[in-house]
């Protein structure tokens, strides 16, 4: 059963963190071409180190692995005080890319998964938490807000 969708469980783990948080873990190895990443999830708990760092090698750890860390809620632009919206998002806007639950050691955790549930899961594996060439459906799961238009310069009066 999912936990309550409302609160700041401290237990709960962000499933797109970044390597620095805490109780930082790998929870999977981005595969599939640049558009269409897809997430090879890990079957253990590994703790981020430098050396595991260091096989991104000239890419940045977060283009080619997912992290999971303790969520950390009222720090993080995504969380609303009650849930995360990122994770809201993801689920109505992305399509679903697999059919089944992805084998994922976090999810018992997973904030994501306490929220949202399967639905949450079946759009995972398409998440690159560094994305530099992000689709227009990322673009908007992702909470990016289009430049507000400036307004014309006013006429003298
Ligand atoms: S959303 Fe589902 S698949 Fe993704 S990390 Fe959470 S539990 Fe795992």
């Amino acid at each position: 059963m999912n936990q309550p969708r409302c609160g700041n469980n401290e237990t709960l783990l962000c499933p797109s963190a970044q390597p620095g948080m805490e109780n930082c873990q790998v929870l999977g190895v981005l595969e599939g071409d640049g558009d269409k990443p897809m997430l090879s999830y890990l079957n253990q708990h590994v703790a981020v180190t430098g050396e595991i760092l260091s096989l991104a090698g000239e890419a940045a750890p977060r283009e080619v692995f997912r992290f999971a860390a303790t969520c950390e809620a009222k720090k993080c632009v995504h969380f609303n005080g009650c849930e995360c919206e990122l994770a809201t998002r993801i689920v109505r806007i992305l399509p679903a890319v697999v059919s089944t639950l992805p084998p994922c050691v976090v999810r018992a955790n997973c904030r994501w998964y306490s929220q949202e549930g399967r639905a949450a899961c079946l759009r995972c594996p398409q998440i690159r938490t560094l994305n530099t060439n992000p689709s227009e459906e990322l673009k908007l799961a992702a909470g990016y807000q289009p430049i507000e238009r400036l307004p014309d310069c006013a006429a003298s009066p």
